[in-house]
């Protein structure tokens, strides 16, 4: 996909891409792929790649939320999956990225700078550490590639406002939904929007959720993690 491409593509979302963020999301692009040949961040290759399976992938998220205002947490971003992609589209989300990997987070606070992206910024950290910390805190919590879906909501969970939106990223869910339906009851969130489709391209099938929590979340939640992979929740 190319830079006209996606620009008529996110039309198809709704979203209008200005000369300024085009031309940012470009710089974006060339600075991961220069970046990549010396320190691993991503498995692709080429700059089409990076538009079709980063940029418009990431905005697929606005199929089920609107995401022009609020405070979003991308946990487990790697190199701003989807979360710096919607910072530079959505200049009104204040978006905080976090990874528990210090190289991805370098490359992020470098790429940041020089973009000049101002509604986003870095936290290097586990997420049960952190999501432990600052409870109810954000309008929407994201994760893309990071773990089942099952383990996925007790780490993001907690990080919610009541009324928040868990925006969850997928290939296929079927299974993973199915291990999970214990977990959201304890936690207290529901399925309020699923989305089926492919990418363009042959891009892939991918499935968004989206999940509103509906209650506080108990203090004892996330545990750690070897507790969270050991047992589920019921
Ligand atoms: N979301 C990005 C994407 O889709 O391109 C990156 C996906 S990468 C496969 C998974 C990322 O999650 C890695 O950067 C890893 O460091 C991070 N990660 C995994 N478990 C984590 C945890 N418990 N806390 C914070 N980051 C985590």
């Amino acid at each position: 996909m190319n830079k006209e491409e996606l620009k008529s593509y996110v039309k198809e979302l709704g979203i209008e891409l200005t000369e300024e963020m085009l031309q940012k999301l470009n710089d974006y692009a060339d600075f991961l792929l220069e970046y990549n040949t010396h320190t691993n961040l991503t498995a692709i290759k080429t700059k089409e790649e990076v538009y079709l399976k980063h940029f418009y992938d990431s905005l697929t998220l606005t199929k089920i939320a609107n995401l022009k205002e609020g405070t979003l947490l991308d946990v487990g971003t790697g190199a701003g999956f989807p979360g710096l992609v919607l910072a530079i589209v959505f200049p009104n989300l204040e978006v905080t990225l976090l990874d528990s990997n210090n190289k991805k987070i370098t490359f992020l606070n470098e790429c940041i700078a020089k973009l000049q992206i101002k509604n986003a910024h870095t936290v290097y950290s586990r997420a049960e550490d952190y999501t432990k910390i600052h409870r109810e805190s954000f309008d929407f919590v994201t994760s893309r590639a990071v773990a089942n879906l099952r383990i996925l909501l007790e780490l993001n969970i907690p990080a919610l406002k009541v009324n928040g939106h868990f925006l969850v990223m997928k290939g296929n869910l079927e299974e993973e939904l199915e291990k999970s339906i214990n977990t959201m009851q304890v936690l207290s969130c529901k399925i309020i929007q699923q989305e089926e489709f492919n990418l363009p391209k042959n891009g892939g099938a991918r499935t968004l959720l989206n999940i509103k929590k509906t209650k506080e979340t108990d203090q004892k939640y996330p545990r750690t993690y070897d507790k969270i992979k050991k047992k589920e929740l019921k």
